[in-house]
């Protein structure tokens, strides 16, 4: 089963949940760029708020300051994606998922993105229809426990215990990496730019990727 993360694995939003934090703390705090210090790569929307507000306001925010501004966030990012320039597909996403989804029907998501966030992602880009599950930023902080609650999801909709080594979670990022090995998962790396891919080698994923379009023949050796 296939658990994949979204932003810089199967697409890139031009920027648009950045531009959308910075709104939401430029009018709750009168800061600007609360974004320009922090890559958001791999981490959950809860560690980027939480970076952003350390950056600007020098504090944590509360649990209560989160949940409202990320109320705004998820109430203004579809309207932020529908017009992002930058918006795009990343190269063999759709052609990827269409070859996986005839052989591996059951997939879901493994993102640091808050359920309705990713969701928004995925419609935007026209990719709903691929996935049945997934573990979102909003069930945990840590990315090992969201990719965790992927692996029970998918295994409720199975219908049967699955071996955690059948889940393979396909990431852009060294935290992708390190959830996955954490859980027990086999983790795919596609080297999408965030990080090197030298840097992706160095944290021994089970495979490598240049783009998606190498998955296919991966997935036909292994399963
Ligand atoms: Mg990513």
């Amino acid at each position: 089963m296939y658990l994949f993360d979204i932003d810089g694995t199967l697409l890139l939003s031009g920027g648009a949940g950045s531009r959308v934090i910075n709104r939401v703390f430029e009018r709750r705090f009168e800061v600007e760029g609360a974004m320009d210090s922090v890559s958001p790569g791999g981490k959950t929307d809860d560690m980027i708020f939480q970076e952003c507000a350390i950056a600007k306001l020098g504090r944590e925010l509360s649990r209560s300051e989160v949940d409202s501004m990320q109320e705004a966030y998820l109430s203004e990012l579809p309207e932020e994606l529908a017009s992002s320039p930058g918006f795009r597909l990343m190269p063999f996403a759709r052609e990827c998922l269409d070859f996986l989804v005839i052989r591996s029907p059951q997939m879901g998501i493994a993102t640091g993105n808050v359920e309705s966030a990713a969701k928004s992602k995925l419609a935007r880009a026209g990719l709903s229809h691929y996935f049945c599950f997934g573990g979102y930023g909003s069930d945990s902080a840590q990315r090992s426990e969201l990719v965790s609650a992927a692996v029970q999801r998918g295994s409720a909709i199975h219908g049967a215990p699955i071996a955690v080594e059948k889940f393979v979670v396909v990431g852009d990022t060294l935290r992708d990496i390190e959830a996955a090995r954490a859980c027990g998962v086999r983790v795919l790396a596609v080297a999408a730019g965030s990080c090197t891919i030298d840097e992706l080698r160095a944290a021994k994923p089970d495979a490598l990727f240049e783009t998606l379009e190498e998955l296919p023949a991966w997935h036909l050796a292994e399963f």
